[in-house]
């Protein structure tokens, strides 16, 4: 299976929540000049959606439903970035606490993660410019297990809770904390995105800072994709 549509290069980026992947990967897509997708902003609309039209995100036969009448638009320009259900503007409300704790139960359905997995090459076969970075938690196994670069970005647990605190200042460091290792272990046992596939380069960013973190991977990126 190939993904990669004529010359376009795609980079694909796993890691556990609050190992900064998003922020990473956006400020990388821009410096390479690519498009970026996260994909756990599709996941996250889809819980968001079932929220608010009263549908059990526990019961997999009205999510699976809900699919057929799943729309949403994402920006790929690192620039632009939005989430848009019809004309609402959702990127902010998808980040609520109350959508991080049933997003795993949505993202758990066989039927969604494979309309997600079309979604998301349809959007990279789009693409338009030199390469798209694409991040989640099996894009480097099982959206596009053939992408030029695979990267799975990983950091302490430690590490990773402050982080996750430090970007939501209003919410106790502890809840933040529970929240976070609640999420990663349920949505472990539907990926494995701790541990590295064959072929995968691990950049653990536990002693880096931001800046480090995004060097390391546009570095990753032209070593790999120089002819
Ligand atoms: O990346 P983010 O933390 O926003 O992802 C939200 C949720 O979407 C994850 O906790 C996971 O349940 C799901 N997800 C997924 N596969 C992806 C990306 C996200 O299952 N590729």
């Amino acid at each position: 299976m190939t993904i990669s549509a004529g010359s376009i290069t795609v980079v694909a980026i796993d890691g556990p929540a609050g190992s900064g992947k998003s922020s990473v990967s956006k400020a990388a897509a821009k410096q390479l000049g690519y498009d970026y997708l996260d994909t756990g902003a599709a996941y996250r609309t889809l819980a968001w959606r079932c929220l608010e039209e009263g549908i059990d995100t526990y019961g997999p036969i009205d999510v699976i439903e809900s699919l057929s009448s799943f729309e949403f638009s994402i920006g790929t320009d690192p620039d632009h970035y939005f989430v848009r259900v019809g004309s609402d503007d959702v990127t902010d409300d998808i980040r609520e606490p109350r959508v991080s704790t049933v997003v795993s139960a949505v993202a758990r359905i066989p039927e969604v993660r494979a309309f997600m997995v079309e979604l998301f090459r349809g959007i990279i076969r789009s693409s338009e410019r030199d390469g798209i970075l694409v991040e989640g938690r099996d894009i480097t196994t099982v959206v596009a297990p053939d992408a030029d670069v695979r990267i799975l970005l990983t950091a302490s647990e430690e590490a990773r809770m402050g982080r996750r605190s430090a970007e939501l200042p209003g919410a106790s460091a502890e809840k933040t904390a529970r929240e976070l290792s609640f999420r990663d272990a349920a949505d472990s046992q539907v990926v494995d995105f701790m541990n590295a596939a064959e072929g995968v380069t691990t950049l653990d960013s536990t002693e880096l800072d931001f800046d480090q973190t995004v060097k390391a991977v546009v570095s990753l990126v032209r070593t790999s994709t120089q002819t």
